[in-house]
This record gives structure tokens, sequence and C-alpha cells, in this order.
């Protein structure tokens, strides 16, 4: 699976690879030098909006690709023209997407007091963050995922 290092452009392409299951480290604030030592050490690809940060990488032997667009669907649509990459609908593994951990899943009884009524009533299958122990299901911010990626897929972007 590939492993990615996103730049402090990319927060919101950071957690939609994390809910796919590409690992994917997301530091705001961290110089071209150290994020290239940090992919070379992890094996990670960098992902930026800056062609000067891509063209170092490159010059560095650092796989590294360029999505100069702000645009969710413009990214993912690189992503899967350059990579390959297979967005899957649901996915078959999740990372959690505030930390990048592996998240399991959670009997309702488990998590229920954490939950607001509305979600306990409405919803069955429950996952929580091994570390920081977020609560995931999928609610709203499922459907709109899915929107965009069926777009991506039908090559409606
Ligand atoms: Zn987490």
């Amino acid at each position: 699976m590939l492993r990615f290092y996103a730049d402090s452009m990319l927060g919101k392409l950071s957690r939609f690879l994390r809910f796919f299951g590409y690992s994917t480290l997301y530091r705001s604030e961290e110089t071209v030098e150290a994020m290239i030592e940090t992919a070379q050490i992890n094996d990670l690809i960098i992902l930026s909006q800056s062609k000067l940060v891509v063209n170092t990488c490159q010059k560095q032997n650092v796989k590294a690709f360029s999505l100069p667009t702000s645009s969710i669907d413009e990214q993912l649509k690189i992503l899967k023209s350059e990579l390959e990459i297979e967005f899957v609908v649901p996915p078959k593994e999740m990372l959690c997407s505030l930390c990048n951990s592996n998240i399991s899943k959670k009997e309702k009884d488990e998590i229920i007091d954490k939950i607001p009524k509305g979600t306990a009533q409405n919803y069955d299958d429950f996952w929580q963050c091994n570390e920081c122990d977020k609560i995931y299901w999928l609610g709203s911010h499922w459907e709109n995922i899915k929107r965009i990626i069926e777009r991506v897929e039908k090559g409606k972007v």
C-alpha cells in the first residue's frame, strides 16, 4: 500500500486518503529539507501544491507529485491517473482521519455513551481510533465522500 506525506495545503486530501486506508503523514510546519528526510526514512510519496517543492524532491530522488489545484475532485483524479490508486466504496481498511492510526470495529454498547442519541438510533456500525478514541460511523459525512468518489470514478471531474 502506498504511503504519503502531504504538505500543509493538503489537509482535506490527507483526511480523504486516510479514510481510504492510505497512511498519510500531514504536518503543517516543516521545511522542504525535513520533509525530504522524513520521506526518505519512511518511504513516503510527497504530495504538494508547490511545483518548486516537487522539483526539489525529484532532484533528490524522492518520489513526489504536484497537485496544482485546491479542488479535492481534481486532486483525487490526478492521484488516480498517476498512481493508479483505487478508491473502493466502502473502504476495505480505514485509518483515523485525525491521527492516521488504525481504527477498530466496536459494538454499539461499547461506545453508546460517547455518541449523540440520534446517531445511536440511526446507525449500527461503529469504529473507534485505537490512539485518539475518535468514533466513526457512516453518516452524512460518508454520503458526501461517496458522491465525490462517484464523480471521480465516472470521470465527471
Ligand atoms: Zn485517531
